[in-house]
């Protein structure tokens, strides 16, 4: 049986008819960038995350530079971020001049690893990004504690992880600001590029609402040197069908995970970690062929990619190899670690070793977690990895 890494279908096959009215409404309103549609879903994303102010924004990683440029951050400038993530989170930040501080990540969750904040942190250091990879949360309160004891901001980058909690409270709005993307794979994916900006801060959210459209306000004065971080009407029309039903997206992508974990744990060569906190001597990587992901006390993941380790010299790529003769998608979230990109050579050289994310991109390998995914592909997948680990 072929699976696919994705397939969008399912989510929205189902949607059709609703994709296509809302489709002639805005076709019919003549109203294609910000406007009405814009603001409403900007409200009810605020309301489902629990922030005061949204602003959607033209992509994810521009959602991650418009919340850099309304704190102010610029040349001579650090912002501390994992090496473990996709590029953006770095790159908005050599966009504006400034220098990502790269710092380990936690074996257990690869997220950030808050007990070596402290040692990243310079009179430079303006801001930290965590990071929540893959749908599950970094360890939010620590980060906190560090940025508050030295004056930084908190920017949560969440793009992989909408929907999901930290303790009861929603991923994106626990920092100053959260920073979350649409792009169609992740966990509220729309019909191009889009993100969106979360704030309580009402100065925050004038000043990310401003640049958003060239600084300009009012119309043809410019008060800030922005840009064109416009969301168009019919891509957020069309993003509030879907948050309608966000929830039974989310509830799917657990299942299938709950649904991998309780099969996968009992093949013999698959261990699990004792704990998932990070700076705990428990999440040294257990001995075993593969390892499952585990999940923070008091999380709530929302599985935007289900990621195992496969362990050993060259285990990774031959499970790969394997599920491709077999017709199984599956992916490497992220080869290389940012911290080796030749892009960031010059703020790599003033980073410490960084052991943990150096073995997560040899050993991790996403396989299909999408809403939609049938049993009977799941255990199509299980079966491969079977095989392979016998
Ligand atoms: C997808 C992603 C982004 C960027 O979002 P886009 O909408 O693709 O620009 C930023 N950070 C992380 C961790 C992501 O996964």
């Amino acid at each position: 049986m072929k699976v696919p890494l994705l397939d969008l279908a399912p989510q929205n096959a189902p949607l059709r008819e609703e994709l296509a009215a809302v489709f002639a409404r805005v076709l019919e309103s003549g109203r294609f960038i910000l406007g009405e549609e814009v603001e409403a879903f900007e409200s009810e994303v605020a309301e489902a995350v629990g922030s005061r102010h949204a602003i959607a924004v033209s992509s994810g990683t521009d959602a991650l530079l418009v919340a850099l440029m309304a704190l102010e951050i610029g040349p001579g400038d650090e912002v501390i971020c994992p090496s473990f993530t996709f590029f953006a989170t770095a790159g908005c930040v050599s966009r504006l001049g400034a220098r990502p501080v790269f710092v380990d990540s936690c074996p257990a969750c690869f997220n950030l690893e808050p007990s070596l904040l402290e040692a990243a942190i310079t009179p430079r250091t303006k801001a930290i990004i965590p990071v929540h990879l893959f749908g599950q949360a970094a360890e939010v309160d620590a980060v906190l504690d560090a940025a508050k004891r030295h004056g930084l901001a908190v920017i949560e980058d969440v793009a992989q992880a909408h929907g999901a909690e930290s303790d009861g409270r929603q991923l994106g709005s626990i920092g100053d600001m959260g920073a979350f993307s649409f792009f169609p794979t992740k966990n509220l994916g729309g019909f191009g590029d889009d993100g969106l900006v979360v704030t309580d801060d009402e100065s925050l959210a004038k000043r990310a609402r401003t640049l958003r459209n060239h600084g300009m306000s009012p119309k043809y004065h410019h008060q800030l040197v922005g840009g064109n971080f416009r969301m168009d009407a019919l891509q957020a029309a069309l993003l509030r069908v879907k948050l309608r039903h966000f929830n039974h997206f989310l509830e799917q992508r657990c299942r299938n995970a709950s649904y991998y974990t309780e099969r996968l744990r009992d093949l013999g060569a698959v261990a699990e970690f004792p704990v998932a906190v990070c700076g705990s001597a428990e999440n040294a990587v257990p001995e075993a062929k593969a390892v499952l992901p585990a999940v923070h006390p008091g999380g709530k993941a929302t599985w935007n990619q289900y990621t195992i380790r496969f362990r050993g010299e060259g285990a990774r790529d031959a499970m790969r190899k394997r599920f491709e003769q077999r017709g199984i998608g599956s992916e490497v979230y992220y080869p290389v670690p940012l911290h080796r990109q030749p892009c960031f050579a010059e703020a790599a050289k003033s980073c410490p070793e960084l052991p943990v994310c150096e073995a997560a991109a040899g050993e991790v390998l996403s396989i299909p977690i999408y809403p939609g995914l049938s049993d009977e592909m799941k255990d199509a997948v299980i079966e491969v990895i079977a095989d392979f680990l016998e």
